[in-house]
């Protein structure tokens, strides 16, 4: 006996209790074990930010990890599992400084540092604790408690090694350049954190024109246009483009003369004549700006597309204005701090912040007469992308790792790699060519302690691991928990060129370089001796149990067969994986990517806590159930954007529910049979014989097979359109097709039915865990205690023609139900005659014909239709035929065509295939014809007395089988059955096998009783 199945399952329940019976039969454990020392498939996780609980965003990624290393481990393949978690950097900083109500460095300062990192610290503990009980609940196998966090000084000690390559190569500089700043932070960011998502935003802005007037041309002024009124104090020229032509206006103001088309200007002459001349700045009455000698100068960059064509250069405060002012040797202006506000010497200005001057600015341009114009700007600005913040520019002191050494090997690395979508690659090679130097520090506290010394001799002292710190600290070596500010800080080392006392510069370092040394911190690279739960050191210490393993392991594990996160990540955790790999060993780390795009809501609007559309993973959970979840990831093409939210769900679970009535079919019956599964049928298939048996049989070899080629190819939707087209064909072909044998406790159909479903619950298993092992341990006792233990199913040579064969033998049954529905015949009205055209290898199966179309005879022959429409198919036709479109129209409407083979048409010199026309064929007098150009059916409609009654035959066993179900009777139950249409007694017989009625009798009304 199979335990019975409710109507529609629980999900949440059932996952809850799979769950449980995974970790009490330690089937994960099992699963390892038993792949253990076969062929290696290597994975190695991209760590998720230890900040928050698990979020559907990340539920995604976790998901498709988590089916390809079933899938592999299904194949038996050894694998590692090991989770990783990021857990330094402004992410967490920012969170902790919400919580504790710190608004500044200067009050985290005063907060105390110490205390401030074990708080973040904190925060990684709970999160690191809540992530994994979230990505559990998913469904997702990995050696929980064995993770790696980023934080540990080991992590640390591989980076720190890393940086000592670089520097060693020549590759590391201080950068004294104008950087994207965060005032809030107060820090630079690099190029790649503003390419993530959320960093341009629409702003509006001041639009200021305003005009600098000419010291040697009393009465003239050169216009320059301005978003950021914050810079003026800081200019120190303007930029004319030296070949474009400028005018002077009757007001005596110099613009370019493609700005205004319209102006009469009493003078033109080229930029380069305008070079040179003196103007008064716009804030010389501060002292910086007092001090500068302003002047017109030329820049081949200037802009004819908006503004004036004259440009403000503030060298202080503009990236480009910086390297204009280099290239010039023009003066540098730096107006505000780390936190935005200007420095004392600014007068008025000082202390306030860039925004808060923005009106005082514009008011003071007014009442001294610089002021042209002023109006708003809408544009999309950059902000800080973890604090929202409007970022500015600030020259500041920078390290930088130089790129140009290894572009081209980065590029020949990323070569070597297969992007799924491939364009995901072509945008690795895009940032690869265009990218800058890498900006590696961050004005900041929790995060990678960069190791550099650099002493007043002039030499830079770079440590390569802790214990050369050791050797080489002056003191404070005890006090040092982890290697962390504040306490590294506190560590002086002896310059090895001078021997002096040196610090420790105060930067800490991209979060990216936590992340990408992974390949190496994880796998043991270079180290000499295996050191059982060796990994969990500094910060890390107690929250893991991971080894540091040996430099064997990493050959062993090194490069990552696959790695998947979102397209983001190609500039960030791809790249920085990437760029450290190729520095350390002049390879990729990974051999695979699978990259994915943006999640949105079901509606297509980003996610936010404050839109009240975010969904959390606990709510998913119980709402649409984790296989319905991983589902929706999984039936996503990976190109483009995901919606996700409850209605999609609700649209799978219905979906799967033709699935679950399926399996509750063969239960119910088998049940009521007594039939019970040879299990060993699995590996070889049932032996079928009928026809129907022997095609679900190749359906089913064809479904391993498609599913088999879509995880290879790591494309999850091609999984699930394969699934869902054969449990359409399952259900809505053999089921219904064979209804009549499971009523009559055919063991064969039992067999085959059984088979099908199985095979199918194994190659969906990967997508949809809990499901498919809650069944299997209903479906298939005795054999492996999970479907997860129990291998892929073998990839048999599906039955081609046979498959072929029913796919004709569907196609006419579709065309027979078009043809009767057209002439308004319902499907119980028996017909005398069905004719079919084109459709040779459906010849074998005129019997099921007859039988789903309901008429007596089936003729293979021609269908000679009294008249031939043919209209333009004309989505497909207009973008071809163009301004022939017309004509082609006008021959079709007017019969001037001419029918070839394939169904294809010559009109009008063109020829057209058949999807791109409607054929409609009016049969001959008493017949209904329907062809879809290939195949054609004509249907003969006439009805006589017999026909007619054998109609209300059907009608009848219909109304008693509804009956039987309103009446809640079980599928067994017998009953009395008393009908009104006399006539029909002749059918008793049929009547009471049909309806399991152990009486028919003539009766006032339709009644049943259970007998
Ligand atoms: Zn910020
Ligand atoms: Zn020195």
């Amino acid at each position: 006996m199979f335990d019975p199945l409710p109507q529609v399952p629980d999900s949440n329940a059932l996952e809850l209790e799979v769950l449980a019976r995974w970790e009490r039969d330690r089937i994960f454990e099992q699963v390892r074990d038993g792949n253990r020392g076969g062929p290696t498939w290597s994975f190695v996780d991209g760590p998720v930010t230890a900040n928050k609980t698990l979020a559907v965003h990340t539920a995604w990624g976790r998901t498709l990890k988590d089916v390809f290393q079933r899938y592999k481990a299904l194949r038996g393949f050894d694998q590692r599992y090991q989770n990783g978690f990021d857990c330094q950097g402004l992410w967490i900083e920012v969170g902790v400084e919400r919580e504790l109500g710190l608004n500044s460095k200067r009050e985290i300062e005063e907060f105390g540092l110490e205390e401030f990192a074990r708080r973040c610290r904190d925060v990684v503990v709970w999160s690191s604790s809540e992530l994994t009980r979230g990505s559990k609940r998913l469904g997702q196998w990995m050696d929980w408690g064995n993770d790696y966090f980023t934080f540990s000084d080991t992590n640390i000690e591989y980076i720190w090694r890393f940086l000592k390559l670089v520097h060693e190569r020549g590759m590391l500089y201080v950068g004294h350049r104008s950087t994207e700043w965060c005032p809030r932070c107060g820090t630079s960011l690099s190029q790649h954190e503003l390419t993530q998502s959320g960093v341009y935003q629409e702003k509006s802005d001041p639009s200021l024109y305003v005009r600098f007037p000419l010291l040697d041309h009393p009465g003239e002024s050169v216009v320059v246009w301005t978003t950021t009124p914050w810079t003026l104090p800081a200019n120190v020229a303007a930029a004319v483009h030296p070949d474009a032509e400028y005018g002077l206006r009757e007001n005596g103001e110099w613009v370019a003369v493609a700005r205004y088309p319209d102006e009469r200007f009493e003078r033109r002459v080229r930029g380069e004549q305008l070079v040179g001349l003196r103007y008064r700045g716009p804030f010389d009455d501060l002292g910086p700006g007092g001090s500068v000698d302003h002047r017109v100068v030329p820049w081949d960059e200037v802009s004819l597309e908006e503004g004036t064509g004259i440009v403000h250069i503030a060298t202080g405060a503009g990236s480009e204005d910086f390297e204009l002012g280099r290239e010039l040797g023009l003066p540098v202006l730096t107006p505000v701090d780390e936190a935005g506000r200007f420095y004392d010497d600014y007068g008025w200005l000082h202390g306030q912040s860039t925004v808060e001057v923005a009106d005082q600015i514009v008011g003071r341009l007014a009442e001294t007469g610089f002021l042209v114009e002023a109006g708003v700007y809408e544009h999309r600005y950059p902000h800080c992308w973890r604090c929202d913040t409007p970022l500015i520019w600030r020259i500041s002191d920078d390290w930088f790792i130089a790129v140009d050494a290894v572009r081209e090997q980065l590029l020949e690395a990323n070569a070597t790699v297969q992007w799924v979508p491939a364009y995901m690659g072509k945008r690795m090679d895009d940032w690869l060519r265009n990218m800058g130097d890498w900006n590696i520090s961050r004005r900041r506290y929790y995060g990678l302690p960069l190791p550099f010394y650099p002493c007043a001799c002039g030499h830079l002292n770079v440590i390569g691991s802790k214990d050369e710190l050791r050797e080489r600290a002056l003191e404070g070596f005890e006090q040092l928990e982890e290697l962390r500010r504040p306490w590294i800080d506190r560590v002086p080392i002896a310059c090895e060129a001078c021997g002096e006392r040196v610090e420790r510069v105060v930067e800490v370092g991209d979060v990216w370089l936590d992340a990408g040394i992974v390949p190496f911190s994880t796998l043991g690279w270079e180290n000499p001796e295996w050191v059982e739960h060796g990994y969990g050191t500094g910060a890390a210490r107690g929250l893991t149990g991971a080894d540091l393993p040996d430099h064997a392991y990493w050959e062993q594990w090194f490069p990552a067969d696959w790695v998947s996160e979102m397209r983001e990540q190609i500039r960030l955790w791809f790249y920085s994986q990437l760029f450290m790999s190729v520095v350390l060993v002049g390879r990729a780390p990974f051999r695979r990517v699978l990259g994915y795009e943006k999640m949105l809501d079901e509606h297509g609007r980003e996610m936010h806590g404050s839109w009240g559309n975010m969904i959390d993973a606990e709510d998913a959970f119980k709402r649409m159930g984790a296989d319905v979840m991983r589902w929706q990831y999984c039936a996503q093409p990976p190109d483009r954007d995901l919606l996700f939210g409850f209605g999609p769900a609700h649209e799978i679970k219905r979906r799967l529910l033709t699935l679950w009535h399926s399996i509750k079919f063969l239960v119910d019956y088998a049940n009521i049979a007594g039939w019970k599964p040879d299990v060993r049928e699995l590996d070889g298939g049932p032996d079928a014989e009928r026809p129907l048996d022997r095609w679900l049989v190749a359906r089913t070899h064809e479904l391993v097979r498609e599913a088999t080629d879509a995880y290879e190819a790591t494309l999850t939707v091609d999984v699930i359109r394969a699934f869902e087209a054969f449990v359409e064909d399952l259900s809505n072909w053999y089921i219904r097709r064979s209804r009549g044998r499971f009523w009559r406790d055919d063991a064969q159909a039992f067999r085959t039915l059984w088979y099908a479903i199985v095979q199918a619950l194994r190659v969906v298993a990967p997508v949809m865990p809990f499901l498919a092992d809650h069944l299997w341990a209903n479906l298939v006792r005795g054999r492996e205690a999970s479907i997860f233990l129990a291998r892929w199913p073998d990839v048999a040579e599906p039955d081609g023609a046979l498959l072929a064969e029913i796919a004709e033998v569907r196609r006419v049954v579709e065309l027979g139900r078009q043809a009767r529905s057209a002439e308004g015949l319902k499907l119980r009205q028996p017909l005398r005659q069905l004719i079919v055209a084109g459709a040779p290898l459906a010849a074998a199966h005129t019997d099921e014909i007859a039988d789903e179309l309901r008429v007596k005879e089936v003729v293979f022959g021609d269908v000679e239709a009294s008249e031939l429409r043919v209209k333009p198919n004309l989505r497909v036709l207009g973008p071809k035929l163009g301004p022939a479109l017309p004509e082609v129209r006008t021959a079709l409407a007017e019969g001037r065509f001419e029918e070839l083979d394939g169904g294809r048409f010559q009109v009008d010199g063109h020829v057209l295939g058949p999807e791109e026309v409607l054929v409609e064929r009016i049969g001959m007098e008493g017949w209904a014809v329907a062809s879809d150009g290939v195949v054609a059916v004509a249907v003969d409609t006439r009805l006589d007395d017999a026909l007619r009654l054998e109609a209300r035959l059907y009608d009848l066993i219909r109304a008693v089988q509804l009956l039987r179900k309103e009446s809640g009777l079980e599928i067994t139950d017998r009953i009395k059955l008393w009908i009104p249409d006399e006539e029909l007694l002749q059918f008793a017989q049929r009547i009471a096998d049909e309806t399991l009625a152990v009486s028919v009798e003539s009766g006032p009304e339709l009644r049943i009783e259970r007998a």
